[in-house]
């Protein structure tokens, strides 16, 4: 066969050329998330992406964490954050990295700044350096503070650290150029008062970094080469380049920017999640219904799923929303040849076999997955009464209803051809059981040919079934209908969960583990919930259902 080509995406084409051309030998990379929420699928792909071209190219990854802000962040993100890292695969090397530990090569930083004339301390308030930074059609006006003598900055900046001053009555601007065209360029803020207690640091500093200012010392301090974010830095970059500059690293990192993933009928801004899980709507930051990576998670998606996903969606400059749908077909894609198939019926009703020995118990060896080479095979457990799912059977069938009605045979997955002979109804018309008679000649893997069956059907053993709860999902939002109300709340689906609290599922689910996962045979995929099971108790959750009308690549 062929080798596919796959041709290289854009930042890959400038890591070869910076190889090339001898700029850079050892490629190295990082993921810096701020430790202020749960990561979702978003940061997945710039994980994935990060990690992918060390990989790649023989590099390092490095996770780091942009603490810089000490208001939104906190140690329970952290944590939550490397387990998600982990569990994609992307290997750190244990090693974790702190923006904070760089506070004080930070702060030398500045000074330098303040050295070179490039740095001045400033005294107008928020407002006033609002006012003075004109917009895009007009220039900028000089702050009377930008000619302090580097000296009088000098003590002034060692006095903003000790705490000489109340916050927020101070500033430190890099000196460029109020008329600048790019905004950023304006003399920016790059430390700022702030008596806020870090969760690293502590007490020790008053003052912090602002980010376009902290970020590439981060970068450059830890040999990053090509330090890839999102395009809403794309202006951001000739301040990020003057920094490196101005500071004269010797290898100065690189910024890339790339298009953010996002994805229709679901809910990604962690200010929506917030809401959601604040409300009670969902059941927190995991709810399977999110795109949260711990979401994801329990939700029975796997890493080589996501992975296979970024791989297929790729990296490009330009803004596109991705079909959720394309991310179903791929763990579809993932699971069919992994999970072992077994029999699930969702919506029980019994079937009564009456010819079929009162008592006798009989097991069939039935394939875990014949897709899958060396899967094997299990004992399932067969008797006089069955559950069939209540769609299996109809009274009066429509044309092409090849499954159970009075006078029809199908096949029972596996086992016997049966045969219908009737039913019984409550006082409300429901059936309440169905009637059969079976043909033991019919046995599966007795070679039988002498007649075909149109159907097979599903069913398990009504004398051994595990009755448990399973859970459906549908997406959250409706794209169509808008994902806000006109008041900015959400508009979300009644109908994303349905609980089912009857279902009977094959007597060995029952020790299914947290994280197993499964092909309910004709309803989908599923996975053992890692909340809300206990040990003999699993509950199931559906990954995704079998089949849709997606079609990728169109
Ligand atoms: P959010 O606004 O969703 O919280 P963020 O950008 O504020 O996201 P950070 O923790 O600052 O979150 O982001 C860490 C890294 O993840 C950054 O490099 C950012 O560019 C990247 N990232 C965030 N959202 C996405 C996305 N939707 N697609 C790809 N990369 C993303
Ligand atoms: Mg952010």
């Amino acid at each position: 066969m062929e080798e596919a080509v796959i041709s290289k995406n854009f930042i890959e084409q400038i890591i070869d050329k910076d190889l090339e051309e001898g700029k850079v030998t050892k490629i190295v990379t990082r993921f810096p998330p701020e430790p202020n929420g749960y990561l979702h699928i978003g940061h997945a792909k710039s994980i994935l992406l990060n990690y992918g071209l060390a990989e790649k190219y023989k590099g390092r990854f490095n996770l780091r964490f942009d603490d810089t802000n000490p208001t939104k962040e906190k140690t329970e993100f952290v944590d939550s954050i490397v387990k998600d890292v982990e569990w994609l695969g992307a290997d750190f090397k244990g090693e974790i990295f702190f923006a904070s530990n760089y506070f004080e090569q930070m702060y030398e930083g500045a000074v330098k700044l303040i050295k070179k004339g490039k740095a001045y301390v400033c005294d107008l308030s928020a407002d006033e350096i609002r006012e003075y930074r004109g917009t895009l059609t007009e220039p900028g006006k000089d702050s009377p503070y930008r000619n302090r003598s580097i000296e009088e900055n000098l003590e002034l900046f060692e006095a903003m650290k000790n705490g000489e001053f109340p916050d927020g009555s101070k500033v430190l601007r890099a000196k460029i150029d109020m008329s600048s065209p790019n905004i950023n360029m304006r003399d920016p803020v790059i430390y700022r008062i702030a008596r806020m207690t870090h969760h690293n640091t502590g007490d020790k500093w008053c003052i912090y970094p602002m980010y376009d200012f902290a970020h590439p010392i981060e970068d450059a301090i830890e040999g990053v080469t090509h330090s890839i974010c999102t395009l809403e830095f794309e202006d951001h970059r000739p301040l990020y380049d003057w920094v490196v500059r101005e500071l004269e690293y010797e290898n100065p990192p690189k910024q890339i920017e790339f298009a953010k993933l996002y994805l229709t009928n679901v809910i990604t801004g962690k200010r929506y999640i917030k809401q959601l899980v604040e409300k009670g709507i969902v059941d927190g930051w995991d709810d399977p219904r999110l795109v949260t990576i711990a979401a994801l998670r329990r939700r029975g998606f796997t890493p080589e799923a996501l992975k296979k996903f970024m791989e297929l969606i790729g990296v490009s400059k330009s803004q596109a929303s991705v079909d959720y749908a394309y991310l179903e077909y791929v763990i579809r894609e993932d699971l069919k040849t992994k999970v072992p198939r077994v029999m699930a019926v969702l919506d029980p009703v019994k079937l009564v076999i009456d010819n079929y020995p009162e008592g006798e118990t009989e097991y069939f060896d039935i394939e875990n997955n014949p897709d899958t080479e060396d899967a094997g095979t299990r004992k399932v457990s067969f008797s006089r009464e069955l559950y069939i799912e209540r769609e299996d059977f109809m009274e009066e069938p429509p044309k092409k209803y090849f499954r159970l009605f009075p006078g029809n045979e199908v096949r029972l997955k596996g086992a016997y051809f049966v045969k219908c002979t009737g039913f019984e109804k409550d006082e409300n018309g429901n059936v309440t059981v169905i009637h059969c008679t079976y043909d033991p000649e019919t046995r599966s893997g007795s070679g039988f040919e002498g007649r075909k069956v149109k159907g097979t059907i599903h069913w398990v053993n009504a004398a051994d079934a595990y009755n448990c709860t399973v859970r459906l999902y549908e997406n959250l939002v409706d794209e169509e209908k808008g994902k806000l109300n006109e008041d900015g709340s959400i508009n979300f689906n009644p109908n994303s969960l349905t609980v089912i609290d009857n279902a009977k599922v094959e007597a060995g689910l029952k020790e299914a583990k947290p994280g197993e996962s499964f092909q309910f045979i004709r309803n989908g995929y599923f996975t053992v919930d890692s909340k809300d099971s206990s040990e003999g108790n699993p509950v199931f959750n559906r990954i995704v259902s079998l089949k849709s009308s997606y079609k990728p690549g169109v």
